[in-house]
């Protein structure tokens, strides 16, 4: 295994140091060979998704996956030539005349290393990224979906050369001895402590990383704003993929006295979103085992800690653990702590706005943040009060979706950003380049130092 990866890793690092800064042709065939990748293939990717998910709706990997994986690579080749373009810098009067620019130049090889949850769009995101800056790229997929990680691995090799992408696979041993490799960048997507392991293994090889994280993403709802409208996009952004979405609301702060209409309101539109929930196809399965035992005994916990606990009528007695509404959740419960990721939803009531946004403040800062309000002056007061990777204002998930914004954590929930100019950026070098023109007063400084030099500290110094 160990000899495989390394000589992967070789054949790809030793082809980016022959070659020339690849021109936007060649990134365009490549962004071209990874649109064709997913088009062709689409079916087969949304079956192998399925079957490691044991139930996931082809419709919510094109939705959730696909589309905006497109999306992102339409956007990169429409883009490109002006994201290639240097970029000119301001010179000071005293180096005139001269000029200066930024050379946006490819790092050379990216290291992926991405998670099952959204296995399509969290590898291939990525790599679009790492193309267009003209990088080349060696992804491991995770281990937890073996099938999407196996047909990936495939379709790598027969649309990319192997000195150009490839894909590693196998477990948590190939993971770590991957994140041990002298990439040139390594996008880590993962879980907030694996982030540290995988940092600490890249500090050995001053790899620069870039994380993209979970944590408990917030909603927050104002009391001008009515529950029942904030209902819709909370179901739609928290029981897709069962929860399983880095962004998903991970629990809602709404007025006190609201807390149980809410919980009600979500209720009855997941029962209609959800019908026959446990053989219903359209709702995911949970990834694992482990996973189900982690949710179900969190739930179990909080309801002997006195919370009361909703499920849709009927939905629960099976492998699929249903939409479940969780009220008076104690504060140290471990659904308030630790991040979530499954269709499990706390509701939490709050006096005022203050105590709300001092209750995300008090945990680690969140991937993502929803604020419901129709009120400019408190979409303010939230957006002031409360840091996140992203937001979105009065809808759940979107941002993300958006090609032109960068997307990505802050503090516990990652370091730095990709997607579109972001992610051009991410994995580019901004190399800067200085040019005098044809007087150069630089050489005529030097030593000795005469009256010249003098003049030049009395005026230069002020
Ligand atoms: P995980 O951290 O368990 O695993 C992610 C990847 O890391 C896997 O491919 C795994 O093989 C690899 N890995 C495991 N141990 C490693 C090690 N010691 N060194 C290097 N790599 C190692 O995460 P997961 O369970 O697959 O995904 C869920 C987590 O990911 C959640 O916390 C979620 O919030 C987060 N997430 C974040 C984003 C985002 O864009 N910010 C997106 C999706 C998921």
């Amino acid at each position: 295994m160990g000899d495989n990866l390394q000589t992967m890793f070789e054949t790809i690092r030793d082809a980016s140091r022959r070659e020339r800064i690849p021109d936007a042709a060649t990134r365009k065939r490549r962004l071209s060979a990874l649109k064709r990748l997913v088009v062709e293939n689409r079916a087969e990717i949304a079956q192998a998704i399925d079957a490691d998910f044991g139930g996931r709706a082809r419709e919510e990997t094109e939705l959730m996956e696909i589309v905006p994986l497109l999306s992102g690579v339409g956007h990169a080749l429409r883009s490109l030539r002006r994201w290639m373009r240097g970029e000119r810098r301001h010179v000071a009067i005293t180096f005139q005349p001269a000029r200066a620019w930024i050379r946006y130049e490819p790092l050379g090889v990216i290291g992926i290393i991405s998670p099952w949850n959204y296995p399509l769009f969290l590898s291939l995101g990525p790599l679009c990224d790492a193309l267009a800056a003209g990088n080349r790229a060696l992804l491991k997929p995770s281990e937890l979906s073996p099938k999407f990680s196996e047909l990936l691995a495939r379709l790598v090799s027969e649309y990319f050369s192997p000195d150009e992408v490839a894909v590693a696979t196998g477990g948590v041993e190939v993971a770590q001895a991957f994140a041990a490799l002298p990439f040139n960048h390594l996008v880590f997507t993962g879980s907030t402590a694996v982030g540290r392991k995988v940092m600490a293994a890249a500090a050995q090889n001053l790899t620069p990383v870039t994380l993209e994280l979970g944590g408990k993403s917030p909603a927050i709802i104002a009391t001008d704003y009515p529950v029942e409208k904030a209902a819709r996009s909370i179901v739609q952004g928290k029981f897709t993929n069962a929860g399983q979405t880095c962004i998903a609301p991970d629990y809602v702060l709404v007025p006190a006295d609201k807390a149980e209409t809410l919980a009600r309101a979500i209720l009855s539109i997941a029962e209609k979103a959800y019908p026959d929930l446990q053989s219903n196809s359209q709702y995911s399965n949970v990834i694992s085992q482990r996973h189900r035992d982690r949710l179900n005994g969190a739930i179990e916990a909080a309801r002997k800690a006195g919370a009361s606990v909703l499920q849709p009528a009927g939905a629960a007695g099976g492998g699929k653990i249903p939409p479940t509404l969780v009220l008076g959740t104690p504060e140290d419960s471990l659904l308030l702590n630790e991040e979530i990721f499954g269709p499990v939803l706390p509701i939490v009531g709050y006096r005022d706005l203050d105590e709300a946004l001092g209750f995300v403040n008090a945990r680690s800062r969140p991937l993502a943040l929803y604020a419901f309000t129709s009120e400019r002056r408190t979409q303010d007061l939230i957006l002031d009060g409360a840091i996140s990777g992203g937001v979105t204002i009065n809808g759940t998930l979107l941002h993300i979706a958006q090609d032109d914004l960068p997307f990505g954590g802050v503090g516990d929930s990652g370091i730095g950003a990709y997607h579109g100019v972001a992610g051009f950026r991410r994995f580019s070098h901004a190399r800067a380049v200085y040019k005098p023109g044809l007087f150069n007063a630089f050489e005529v400084l030097g030593p000795p130092f005469g009256k010249l030099a003098a003049l030049a500290i009395r005026f230069l110094g002020r």
